[in-house]
């Protein structure tokens, strides 16, 4: 066994020019904890029989873990993909002002939950609600956490150990275990089922209401999938008026929702809120970080009285948001209201932008590389909303010997980079690469093209 009395102290290394230049960017108690690990990663080692490794080595293991151990998880990427509410890649990117309202409310103190003008205890719910209303039309309205948490809280305030109806084609897992039933289980609420799962008629679900109690209608937006071919299914107004018939109020989950048109952007057209409310439906919720665009958050729009129940249940507590967020949600739907979404939201900035402009960038990333070619290709929109559907769009395509390893590079840069590979080559979206990423973008390439 070689001699581990070659090995220095803990407080000898310390000393050493290389630690003492560490002490300010990690502080002391990391740093003689990142000393005794590598001496006893060397201890192990040297018992296995490998050689003593001298003070350079023992400290370049030393900062090899500082730099491990402080280098953040979660951290900003550049999302060349296409998919425009990419859930893995934190879904919808902020608006500027979205941004400065979150930093507003939290470099400081906010009147969250204070009424200026009385000077006492105010509502956090009232932040966003106003705006929610007059861009709905609804009574009333809600911000929970996320939309999951909108629909666990519904049906949980308003239909806990008592029927809910709901077709079998929406009994839909939406992804993150996300699954219709379970959260209706979740809820205490009973699941009855009408219908078969490509077909419902109006009178399966009049069949089941006439048949027993039931408390809640719910219809589910299947979001990711489609069921197309022998199909058919009634539409809300429909439902809304048999149920209310029977005084049993209409839940509707949109999932995404959304309060523009994306049939106006050569997609298919996307359930809107306003439509749902519309259409008669007594709670409509959506979350908040999908089409809207803005940060993650349940919404839920509708009846004043049945919104009363829910902001009373105790769980509103456990899912309430957070000020950060209803900052950012509030200034979001301001772009909304200011009919500036298209500008001023990235979600819809590059749902609406064009492919001539998209075409100009993806040629501007090849003359600066001086390599690569603009292909035509697909965007999409993502967020469990408008399955199967695509915007046409351009990429630039580069050819190198092995794409798989050149993503997997790019992926390892800082920031990474998230492209993806079609027909062999690695191919990169323009549509999602926010303007003030393009620098980085072409800086990772140009390295990884090395
Ligand atoms: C996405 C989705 C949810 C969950 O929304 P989150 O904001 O991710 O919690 C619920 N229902 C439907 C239909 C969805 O598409």
């Amino acid at each position: 066994m070689p001699d581990l009395r070659g090995l220095p102290s803990v407080d000898k290394l310390l000393r050493s020019r290389r630690a003492v230049a560490w002490l300010d960017d990690f502080g002391r108690p990391l740093v003689v904890q990142a000393l005794r690990d590598a001496l006893a990663d060397a201890r192990q080692n040297a018992r296995q029989g490998n050689s003593v490794p001298d003070e350079g080595a023992l400290l370049e293991a030393a900062q090899h873990k500082l730099l491990c151990w402080v280098a953040p998880t979660l951290r900003g990427v550049i999302n060349a993909s296409g998919v425009i509410v990419h859930t893995n890649l934190g879904r919808a990117p902020l608006s500027a002002e979205a941004l400065e309202a979150a930093r507003a409310v939290s470099t400081g103190y906010s009147n969250l939950e204070y009424d200026l003008e009385k000077g006492r205890r105010g509502s956090r719910l009232l932040h966003a609600e106003r705006l929610l209303t007059r861009l709905t039309g609804a009574e009333a309205a809600l911000v929970v956490n996320n939309n999951a948490a909108a629909v666990l809280l519904a049906l949980t305030a308003l239909a806990r150990r008592r029927r809910v109806v709901i077709a079998r084609s929406q009994l839909v897992e939406i992804g993150g275990g996300f699954r219709i039933p379970d959260v209706m289980k979740q809820s205490g609420a009973i699941l009855v089922e009408v219908g078969t799962t490509n077909r419902i008629h109006l009178h399966d679900y009049q069949q089941v209401i006439a048949a027993q109690p039931v408390k809640l209608v719910m219809r589910a937006h299947r979001s990711n999938f489609a069921i197309i071919g022998f199909t058919t299914e009634p539409t809300l107004a429909e439902i809304v008026r048999l149920a209310h018939a029977a005084k049993v109020p209409v839940l509707d989950d949109l999932g995404s929702g959304t309060l523009l048109d994306t049939a106006a952007y050569g997609l298919a057209h996307e359930p809107m809120v306003q439509e749902s409310l519309e259409a008669g439906a007594d709670l409509v919720c959506f979350s908040g970080d999908k089409l809207l665009g803005g940060p993650q958050a349940g919404i839920i729009v509708g009846r004043a009285d049945l919104l009363e129940k829910l902001k009373k249940h105790p769980l509103a507590r456990a899912v309430r948001a957070d000020k950060l967020a209803l900052a950012a949600l509030s200034a979001t739907l301001l772009h909304y209201l200011k009919d500036e979404a298209l500008e001023k939201i990235p979600v819809w900035r590059m749902i609406s932008a064009g492919v001539d402009a998209i075409g100009e960038r993806a040629r501007a990333w090849v003359a600066r590389l001086g390599r690569g070619e603009v292909l035509i290709g697909e965007s999409t929109v993502g967020g469990g909303s408008l399955p199967g559907e695509s915007l046409p769009t351009r990429l630039l395509a580069l050819d190198v010997p092995h794409v798989n390893r050149f993503l997997r590079r790019l992926r390892e840069s800082d920031p990474p980079v998230i492209g993806r590979a079609q027909d062999g080559k690695a191919v990169f979206d323009p549509r999602t690469v926010l303007s003030e990423q393009e620098d980085a973008l072409l800086r990772a390439l140009e390295h990884a093209l090395m």
